[in-house]
């Protein structure tokens, strides 16, 4: 009996002749396949620019630096998150602020936001949790009157929908990641879109050093030693490879295949879980997800999550505890300005399931019997 893994990312002979034609064409750093990809990507998701980076931690740092933060200001985050959410405030010499989340969605609300509100409050990032979409015009018309940014972290929300629109459109500032664990991966890599044209100048040179004029751009001019870059201000080595940016191109082709398989998944996990579950995550009411982490919390009266999730191995299923919360972990312990109710029950109490692509209805079946078995 064969385990069934918790993600397998959906690649194939595409993306390896993809990324072959980048190897053989010689260029292989950031190139015309990342400025390709980005264009794809921005009219994909409905964005007017597009900044291809490293990863979303990446991204985010540069979303952060382009809103202005720096030290001394604050961040509120949700704490319920992967980690990189709250370091990438403190990469900038900024306070993570943790407030809490709706219980159903996971996400921030303007409610849980407001309390938390200082003078000394640059920016708001908002996370769209497993790719639920978070209500981001809530959280805006809280902030942006008072001079906060609003930046979205949509890591995990590439093909998700808000108000019709796919996430990250609403956005001043969204970033996506392109990490194995989400839908579209790159290996590792990562997107910020924006509205204003200067901030996505200015975040094209903060990826690369700084440079006045990218590598590309000054290797592509004719007589390239002729033209000589500055730098203006210190910069970075975030950017992404045209290997990625090839594999990519592919990935988001099938994207759309992706999430209608997952969305599927999703549905059936619901039918024949909705009975035993403490809550299965769902659509809100305000958009689609793309159920990057189909999670749902186990029913009170279910054995220790370390009980259930030693049984669902033994019968080969690898679940995964739930999201994690930043406020419990080393570098953020005893931080939090508020109770964080909420976020304590989802991440102490739920549990992600495999979903991936390939997942046969079978092998979806095996996972319902064994989590039946497993809580008891
Ligand atoms: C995965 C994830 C990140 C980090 O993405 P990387 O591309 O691995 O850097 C940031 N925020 C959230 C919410 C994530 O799920």
């Amino acid at each position: 009996m064969s385990t069934i893994p918790v993600m397998i990312p959906w690649l194939g002979e595409e993306e390896a002749e993809a990324a072959a034609a980048a190897v053989r064409s010689g260029w292989v750093a950031q190139g015309p396949r990342v400025a390709e990809f980005e264009q794809a990507f921005a009219a994909s998701v409905g964005a007017e620019h597009a900044v291809a980076v490293s990863s979303c931690t990446a991204a985010l740092h540069l979303a952060l630096i382009g809103a202005g933060v720096g030290p001394g200001d604050e961040v509120v985050v949700p704490s319920l998150s992967f980690i990189a959410t709250a370091n990438a405030v403190t990469y900038v010499g900024a306070t993570p602020v943790f407030a809490d989340v709706d219980a159903a969605t996971g996400n921030l609300t303007a409610a849980t936001v407001a309390p938390l509100l200082t003078e000394r409050t640059r920016a708001v990032i908002a996370v769209d949790q497993g790719g639920v979409p978070v209500d981001l015009e809530a959280i805006q018309e809280l902030a942006e009157p008072l001079g906060i940014t609003v930046v979205e972290d949509a890591a995990c929300g590439a093909g998700s929908t808000y108000r019709g629109r796919p996430v990250g459109a609403a956005a001043e500032i969204a970033a996506y990641s392109f990490h194995p664990r989400k839908l579209l991966t790159t290996g590792e890599g990562g997107m910020v879109t924006c509205r204003d044209g200067e901030l996505a100048a200015r975040l094209r040179r903060l990826r690369e050093h700084g440079m006045s004029v990218s590598a590309a751009d000054r290797h592509a001019a004719a007589g390239g030693a002729s033209v000589v870059e500055t730098y203006d201000e210190i910069g970075f080595n975030h950017r992404m490879t045209d290997i990625q940016a090839a594999i990519g191109l592919v990935q988001l082709r099938k994207l759309p295949a992706m999430v209608a398989r997952r969305r599927e998944l999703a549905a059936r996990y619901r039918e024949l879980l909705g009975d035993l579950a403490g809550g299965l995550v769902a659509d809100p009411e305000h958009g689609t997800g793309n159920f990057q982490a189909c999670w749902l919390l186990l029913p009170e009266d279910a054995p220790d999550r370390t009980v259930v999730l030693a049984r669902l191995a033994e019968r080969g299923v690898s679940a995964r505890r739930g999201i994690m919360a930043a406020h419990l972990e080393t570098p953020y312990k005893g931080t939090a300005r508020v109770p964080l109710p909420a976020t304590e029950l989802i991440t102490g109490r739920s549990l992600i399931l495999p979903l991936f692509h390939t997942l046969t209805e079978q092998q979806q079946d095996r996972v319902v019997a064994a989590l039946r078995d497993a809580v008891g």
